[in-house]
């Protein structure tokens, strides 16, 4: 059998530490084998965004915009301590934020539900969809260490010249200060989006924010996604028999551990990342949610949620064996391919996809699974794989589908 072939090339951004490892695995065993891969690469590791000045992070989104669907391995956000580790010429800024920044749009984010992995929080039956904003808010932010005492002020100047002025706080010693923006477009179609995903899954919509306490910032987009709501999807969500349903985000929080799942929450940019860590988590592992960025533009950008797993990495280095989950990457993959084969009209290109989600499931629920999988499972008879078997088993249960 020939290998499926691809017309338009995927946008490759290759990672750091051990997701780095797994990256290339994947691509040798599970893809290689049955895919003609094209793609265009761009070295996201962080030696090469640090060559690059991280003009390379700028280049891969906008070939995103160009090609319409990428595939992004997790990277490193620099620290202080990864200024010393990669002698870095300055701390590179998050690249999902430069890339959110440009994209716009939001990320969902779904557990991958598999048998013999529960969720912690017993009565969650169905998968909680994150639907996380991704521009602006403290991502954008503008930050002050306020060296003693003084006046802060927010200012606007309109391009008339006009100003709005508000004090912050008249500091009387050291402090600090933060500016942090969003746009009325941004926001609306951050609503768009949540909607068209509610009905294309027909799954209620939650939305939660802390306007009571921020009665303008947070208050605008409970505001845009009410207007929005009522113009354009109450009768198309009334008709497909689904709710949007807004509240605030601590009453969410509460309601969400006595829900049953099978929704969309939708959260501002901070809330929805660390919210998403915590439902992944209670699904099971960070590595068994897929993630995907989808933008107003139409354009997509599938990646895992966690991150690189640099403690692993430092195992692998020293020559240890390592048991790292590859599933959220896998996962990855196969959104963007199934996406691109979509797009291009490739069924076959779909049908891999289907088959190697497949695969990754089955070969779980057999009791092949990784160390943080094993550790969590109801099943009995488990076989814990290193990273690298892993991927093997999993390229065997192919061979049986
Ligand atoms: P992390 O890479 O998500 O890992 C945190 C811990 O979660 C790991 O130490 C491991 O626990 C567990 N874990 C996560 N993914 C796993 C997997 N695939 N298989 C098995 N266990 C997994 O987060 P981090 O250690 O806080 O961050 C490391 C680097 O990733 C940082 O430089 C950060 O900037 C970057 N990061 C990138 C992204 C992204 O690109 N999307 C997102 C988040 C963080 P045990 O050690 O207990 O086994
Ligand atoms: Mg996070």
């Amino acid at each position: 059998m020939g290998k499926i072939q691809m017309t338009t090339p995927l946008v490759e951004m290759d990672g750091d530490e051990m997701t780095r490892i797994l990256w290339k695995m994947i691509k040798d065993e599970l893809l290689l084998p049955y895919i003609d891969l094209k793609t265009e690469y761009y070295d996201l590791g962080l030696e090469h965004r640090n060559e690059t000045d991280d003009k390379v992070t700028t280049e891969s989104a906008e070939a995103t915009l160009k090609y319409g669907v990428a595939v992004k391995c997790a990277t490193i956000t620099p620290n202080a301590a990864r200024m010393t580790e990669y002698n870095l010429k300055e701390m590179w800024k998050s690249p999902n934020g430069t890339i959110r920044a440009i994209l716009d749009g939001t990320v969902f984010r779904t557990p991958i539900v598999v048998k013999g992995i529960e969720p912690c929080v017993k009565n969650w039956e169905k998968p909680i969809t994150l639907a996380r904003h991704a521009y602006g808010d403290v991502y954008k932010n503008v930050e002050i260490k306020v060296p003693g005492a003084g006046k802060a002020e927010l200012v606007f100047t309109a391009e008339d010249g006009t100003e709005i002025r508000e004090t912050i706080h008249n500091f009387t010693d050291a402090g600090i200060i933060q500016g942090v923006h969003n746009t009325n477009k941004s926001i609306t179609s951050f609503a768009k989006s949540c909607f068209n995903y509610a009905l294309d899954t027909k799954q209620d919509l939650w939305f939660a924010t802390k306007d009571t306490i921020s009665k303008k910032y947070d208050h605008t987009f409970k505001d845009i996604f009410q207007q929005i709501y009522e113009d354009e999807y109450k009768e198309k969500f009334e008709a497909a028999g689904i709710e949007y349903f807004y509240t605030l985000i601590d009453d969410a929080v509460a309601r969400i551990m006595k829900a049953k799942g099978g929704f969309i929450w939708a959260c501002k940019n901070y809330d929805g990342d660390v919210m998403s860590d915590m439902v992944s988590s209670a699904f099971g592992s960070l590595a068994m949610m897929t993630s995907v960025l989808v933008s107003p533009s139409g354009v997509f950008e599938y990646e895992a949620a966690h991150g690189t797993v640099q403690r692993h990495y430092y195992k692998h280095l020293k020559g240890e064996e390592t048991s790292t989950n590859s599933v959220a990457t896998i996962f990855a993959w196969t959104g963007a391919l199934r996406k691109r084969g979509e797009l291009d009209n490739i069924p076959e290109l779909m049908a891999f996809a289907d088959k190697l989600e497949k695969a990754t499931i089955q070969t779980i629920e057999s009791g092949k699974m990784t160390k943080d999988l094993a550790l969590i499972t109801s099943l009995k008879d488990v076989t814990v794989l290193n990273s690298q078997n892993f991927i093997k088993a999993i390229a065997e249960t192919m061979e049986t589908l």
